[in-house]
């Protein structure tokens, strides 16, 4: 077919020709004396990006799930009680694996569409008298309903409580996308990886360990080899890889670094807020449809997952977009299959890559019989766009 497809599912995201050509290099020495400098450069960069000091950022050969798992194994004792909620896809495959690995999960069930209940965190860790939840999951932006939770509030709560749980963040859809803050919102583990908001293919997942989390992972007895912290951050101090990592990936690791930090974290995460809006204008004002987030404090700056209307099926709506207008939409996920179709606006992404998405979402659903009237989301778009001002440090 003609044309390009548009890419609208929230990771993977769409590469910039920049990052793809720095990701076209020849295969190198990963133990020559040369390496350690784009290892060193990835890791401080990284830093800045999870707005820590004291942390180690990690970068493995996985996606985000393998340091999900790294996080769980590397920290914890066999059998420990951890605390989760669950409110989506994201989180209960974490729950999964902490279940799947022999770890006791205290569950907090949550509707779809509202995300972490900070007071239900809160009465469950004034109720552990004897302090034996040993870690507290957090999901900052859960990707199958577009709901973002208040991390920080999840900070205080263990702060006011004393309790000295570790906090575990899956920030896979959030970093460099979100604000973020390892340190202030004192995160002992931040989960992410390359292909969502570091506009990388996937590959790498990348995570921050505080010095907290490395103290507990020297005496955790939980088996894990391949994903170790200790052997990572040993052979990272000096620029290398315990095993051969992927150059091509590192290559655009850096330039993805260094193209956040030339636009500027704060516009980059002000750029987000700001497409999520028109997005939002669309489907509010212009479709007159709903999110599957149910307020405001829920709603996400990097996906909406926009309900279709009783009796239309959202699978064909994605369907038809994809086989019909070259338009990838994410899927509706287990519990919400066919209720909704996700509209994913992060990583490398401006206001007319939005319209193209936004058009071909009414297309598809006129297709389907959504009665919504053509043209109107993009109209509300361009309206909220235009009455806000523009993202800086985002033109070349
Ligand atoms: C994508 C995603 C994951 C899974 O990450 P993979 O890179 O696919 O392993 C986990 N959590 C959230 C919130 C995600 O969006």
């Amino acid at each position: 077919m003609a044309g390009r497809n548009f890419l609208f599912v929230p990771g993977p995201t769409n590469v910039p020709d920049r990052i793809l050509r720095a990701m076209a290099v020849p295969m190198e020495d990963h133990r020559s004396s040369k390496f350690p400098e784009l290892t060193l450069r990835c890791l401080a960069d990284l830093k800045r990006i999870f707005k820590t000091g004291s942390g180690t950022p990690i970068i493995f050969p996985s996606s985000g799930t393998g340091c999900w798992e790294a996080a769980l194994t590397n920290c914890l004792n066999p059998g420990d009680r951890v605390l989760a909620a669950r409110f989506g896809q994201f989180t209960h495959l974490w729950i999964d694996m902490c279940q799947r690995l022999g770890f006791e999960v205290e569950v907090l069930e949550v509707e779809w569409g509202e995300g972490a209940p900070v007071d239900r965190y809160r009465s469950a860790l004034e109720a552990d008298r004897n302090r034996s939840i040993k870690a507290v999951l957090v999901c900052q932006n859960e990707t199958a309903t577009g709901v973002a939770s208040d991390v920080a509030a999840i900070g205080r709560v263990l702060a006011d409580t004393r309790h000295p749980a570790l906090l575990f963040v899956d920030a896979v859809s959030s970093l460099a996308s979100i604000d973020f803050r390892m340190d202030e919102w004192g995160v002992d583990v931040c989960i992410s990886g390359s292909q969502k908001g570091l506009m990388l293919p996937a590959g790498l997942g990348v995570t921050c360990v505080s010095e907290k989390a490395l103290a507990a992972a020297k005496s955790a007895r939980s088996p894990r080899c391949y994903f170790d912290y200790r052997d990572m951050v040993v052979a990272n101090a000096s620029g290398y890889f315990p095993y051969t990592p992927s150059i091509p990936m590192l290559y655009g690791l850096r330039e993805s670094l260094q193209m956040l930090l030339e636009e500027g974290l704060e516009n980059v995460i002000y750029r987000h807020n700001y497409l999520a809006g028109g997005v939002r204008a669309a489907i509010f004002e212009g479709w007159k449809l709903s999110l599957c987030a149910r307020a405001p404090q829920w709603y996400s700056d990097t996906v909406s997952a926009v309900m279709v209307p009783p009796g239309i099926d959202g699978a064909a709506v994605i369907a038809r977009a994809f086989e019909r207008y070259n338009l990838a939409l994410g899927a509706g996920l287990a519990r919400v299959a066919g209720k909704l179709f996700r509209i994913g606006h992060l990583g490398d992404c401006n206001e007319l890559m939005l319209m193209a998405a936004l058009a071909g979402a009414e297309l598809a659903m006129l297709d389907c019989g959504v009665r919504i009237e053509a043209g109107s989301g993009v109209a509300a778009a361009a309206g909220y766009w235009r009455s806000r001002p523009a993202p800086a440090g985002a033109h070349a």
